[in-house]
């Protein structure tokens, strides 16, 4: 595998995630808050977004306000379930590729999304890295992470039952490939990349087992729903929404371009003459082969000759 010095990739292929976790896991709360939190940060309207993590696509009809929308995902199986909830048009384009790869030329996208993505990411800075330069000045990034300075971790931690502790910056990995973040760090990131933040939203305030099973989702929801804008002021929740505004260019940096081709470069070689071949696009450059199958454009590995 041409690895690329790449961090290692947390790989959904072939999961039954949507249906276990989301459909059949008493997520219903979760769901429900994040659609709360995604209509108050997200613009009316919009050109181009690109959904990270797309996974089988629970979240993209919320990003309709948006003209197109490349979903994408590193699992082509969990794309496959997308495609079958969101159906093949020239709204939706979707991409199997790394996050720390992105096949996107740079200030392309005017909307970013990454929900529930960055906490399997062994070198955040680095994939942030690559979200902002595929942005176009102005673009909007809604960042959802995990949050390691949480009420639990704090008193867990007080309480001397866990050893790490949620006070300070760097990333805990939990579970192997599985991070939680301190919000000072993600800020601090996204600042360093020249994003400001203009909007911090806190959710899951209730995510405690016996609350969900006793009190009724809908006031679960109606609670975390107005809870969700103390987030301005601190952030002691589970999960964590920030909206990020990529500093405004000189004039003239945005690129614009209609046709699905010219929003990918090569991802080994950074060329962005790429060649539709029907069943794959080739690189100019380099002439590395990207398959196109069934609607699923696969920039992770090239098709081998
Ligand atoms: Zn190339």
């Amino acid at each position: 595998m041409d690895t690329k010095n790449s961090p290692p990739v947390c790989n959904y292929e072939g999961s039954d995630y949507q249906t276990s976790f989301w459909d059949q896991g008493g997520r219903q709360y979760e769901d429900r808050t994040e659609a709360i939190a995604l209509k108050r940060l997200l613009p009316k309207s919009g050109r181009l977004m690109l959904e990270l993590g797309a996974g089988a696509g629970r979240n993209t009809s919320r990003y309709a306000g948006f003209d197109r929308i490349v979903v994408l995902d590193y699992s082509r199986t969990q794309l496959e379930q997308a495609q079958e909830r969101l159906g093949q048009s020239d709204k939706y384009i979707y991409v199997a590729a790394d996050v720390y790869r992105l096949p996107f030329i740079d200030d392309l996208f005017d909307g970013a999304t990454m929900i529930r993505v960055l906490h399997h990411m062994a070198d955040a800075p680095k994939a942030l890295r690559q979200i902002k330069n595929v942005m176009a000045s102005g673009g909007i990034f809604i960042l959802e992470f995990a949050n390691k300075l949480n009420l639990k971790a704090i008193l867990r931690y007080l309480l001397g039952r866990q050893k790490w502790s949620p006070f300070t910056l760097e990333p805990v990995e939990f579970v192997e490939l599985n991070f939680d973040f301190h919000p000072d760090a993600v800020q601090n990131w996204l600042k360093e990349l020249g994003f400001s933040i203009e909007r911090i939203l806190t959710l899951s305030h209730f995510r405690v087992g016996f609350l969900k099973r006793f009190v009724p989702t809908g006031i679960l929801v109606f609670f975390d729903s107005i809870f969700q804008w103390t987030g301005a002021w601190w952030q002691y929740t589970p999960s964590v929404f920030m909206k990020a505004v990529r500093a405004k260019q000189e004039a003239g940096s945005v690129k614009r371009t209609l046709s699905v081709l010219g929003y990918f470069k090569c991802p080994d070689c950074g060329g962005s003459a790429l060649v539709d071949k029907t069943d794959y696009l080739e690189c100019s450059s380099c002439k590395k082969r990207w398959e196109f199958k069934e609607g699923i454009y696969d920039f992770r590995e090239p098709i081998k000759n």
